[in-house]
């Protein structure tokens, strides 16, 4: 299956970064020379509303290129939309992950304190999950 995203995903993906900041500055230009008379109205209009046409047609590219055709809801396919959003939760799901290692990481220090489990044999205390003590080897836990 589409475990990575596709050449030409990357490059809408690409293009649409560089149309939403192209846009704004369309946009940002467009209401910067509103600033300075004389202010032509209508190449005024041209540059604000261009500008954002272009952001937005840029942010439908990225949201394709990272989602795919049917994972941004350009075409209505269920199965299709989960196969290519597969790359994009994958990616999703590891930064939760790595959220959450990173939390145990802190949260793993202050309980390792806490929960400890001494060895019968030689008495090193070991962490409550462990099954061996890290000592001498011998098998603390029963499971
Ligand atoms: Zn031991």
């Amino acid at each position: 299956m589409a475990r990575h995203i596709s050449a030409g995903r990357k490059a809408a993906f690409y293009l649409g970064t560089v149309l939403i900041v192209l846009g704004f500055a369309l946009a940002g230009w467009g209401v910067l020379s509103a600033s300075a008379p004389p202010v032509d109205i209508a190449s005024l209009q041209i540059r604000v509303f261009g500008g954002v046409a272009l952001a937005m047609v840029g942010n439908l590219l990225r949201s394709i290129g990272t989602r795919g055709l049917a994972g941004a809801g350009v075409v209505l396919d269920p199965a299709k939309a989960r196969r290519e959003l597969e790359p994009y939760s994958r990616m999703a799901g590891g930064m939760v992950r790595d959220a959450l290692e990173e939390a145990n990481v802190g949260l793993g220090s202050r309980v390792e304190k806490v929960v400890m489990i001494k060895c019968p044999s030689c008495g090193k205390r070991n962490e409550d999950d462990s099954r061996f003590c890290q000592e001498c080897g011998r098998r603390i836990r029963a499971e």
